[in-house]
């Protein structure tokens, strides 16, 4: 029997099977699908909220802990599975900053390291920016990874670790007795656990609505387009009018991404492409010559404020959860799996949970 079911093997239950696997755990996954296949799949890897300052502390204290984590963790990854990451270090240009003051406020509360920039430094910085903004804020220790190699590294260091990913293996429901969860219901059997762990991502609220748990995660679809350059074409992420672009190493740019409330519903669409090809083109405009060779969408897990929900069950004593990353779960998602797991072992956590128990973020009932 293993000790610690994982139910979501997306980057947050892969990140979180990996720290209960370093305490020593017998961990299993199961996953409904493939392993992530779906918003860490899709996401762009951007190591940094976009506008950090426009977000409550509690989702900045997640995002500094795992930015200063994340150059060793994709350091290890690679020796233990030979596939990189990609950790790189891009910077991000913020184009069209108006509430100045809000970042500096939080350039000080927060260490960070931000310069202020007029339009021609930008240029320089950037040289096949389409726009001369008025004032540029320079982030040059924001770093990104490639998400799908960094799922598929971690993917393979978990197994070699011997946890095991049951792919096609959907939780179904809960047996639970006194209060506890005894097992996990899958189509082919009940896995039995000392503890279980819910990182469903966007599905989280439904496979937890049979424990009397309703949290206010929902699925917001963000599309996305892939264009392939010439490798330099493009050096810095950089983003305007919360449209970004991120240049990979290859040649390939990413811009996104659209925010959109429809449901479990994950077509493109035909507008999706428009606007995206639009921002690109005013940000890049040399982008206009290069093929775009992939458009996709994907499910970010949604909560309100972007603050993720890590902790236990309010009523469930083995039962747990680690879902509700939003917009920012490749950057938050370190430093949530260790939350988790310092929880979940009794040890003394780096971070406050308070912000982020589930009992504090419950659905509010409508008046
Ligand atoms: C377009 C876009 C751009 C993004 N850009 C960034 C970015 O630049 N930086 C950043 O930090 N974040 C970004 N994100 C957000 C980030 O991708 C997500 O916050 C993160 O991937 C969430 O991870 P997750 O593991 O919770 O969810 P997912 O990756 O969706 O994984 C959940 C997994 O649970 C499985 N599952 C669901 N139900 C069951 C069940 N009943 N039984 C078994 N398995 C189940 C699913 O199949 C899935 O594999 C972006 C997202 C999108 C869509």
């Amino acid at each position: 029997m293993a000790d610690c079911v994982v139910v979501g093997a997306g980057l947050i239950g892969m990140l979180t099977a990996q720290e209960l696997a370093a305490r020593g755990m017998q961990v299993t996954i199961l996953e409904r699908g493939q392993p992530a296949r779906e918003s860490s799949w899709a996401g762009g890897g951007i190591l940094s909220p976009l506008y950090p300052w426009r977000y409550p502390d509690p989702v900045s204290e997640l995002a500094r802990w795992s930015q200063r984590y994340y150059p060793d963790l994709c350091q290890r990854l690679e020796g233990e599975s030979g596939i990189d990451p990609q950790w790189t270090l891009s910077g991000l240009l913020i184009a069209d900053v108006e509430d100045r003051d809000a970042a500096q406020r939080w350039v000080t509360r927060f260490g960070a390291h931000l310069e202020w920039l007029d339009g021609v430094s930008a240029q320089q910085l950037e040289p096949r920016l389409g726009l001369i903004p008025e004032s540029v804020a320079w982030l040059p220790e924001v770093a990104q990874v490639r998400n799908p190699r960094l799922a598929q590294s971690l993917r393979v260091t978990l197994e070699n670790r011997g946890v095991e990913i049951r792919s096609q293996s959907p939780a179904q429901g809960w047996k639970i007795e006194a209060g506890r969860v005894k097992a996990v219901r899958t189509p082919e059997a009940e896995i039995s656990a000392d503890y279980f762990i819910v990182a469903s991502g966007a599905w989280t609220t439904g496979l937890l609505e049979s424990t009397g748990l309703t949290l206010p995660i929902e699925p917001v679809r963000g599309q996305m387009i892939l264009f392939k350059g010439p490798p330099g074409l493009v050096s810095r992420i950089t983003l305007y009018k919360g449209r970004y672009v991120i240049p990979r190493r290859d040649g390939h740019v990413l811009v996104g991404s659209t925010l959109e409330y429809v449901g479990f519903e994950k077509q493109t669409t035909q507008q999706g492409l428009q606007d995206l090809k639009q921002s690109a083109f005013e940000l890049i405009p040399d982008l206009a010559a290069q093929p775009i060779v992939q458009h996709w969408a994907g499910l970010r897990p949604g909560s309100p404020d972007g603050i993720p929900m890590t902790g236990p069950h309010p009523e469930i004593a083995n039962l747990f959860i680690n879902a509700g990353h939003f917009r920012n779960g490749v950057v938050l998602g370190p430093a949530t799996a260790r939350l988790l797991a310092d929880q979940l072992s009794g040890r003394s956590p780096d971070l406050d949970p308070q912000p982020y128990l589930p009992e504090n973020r419950l659905k509010s009932e409508p008046c």
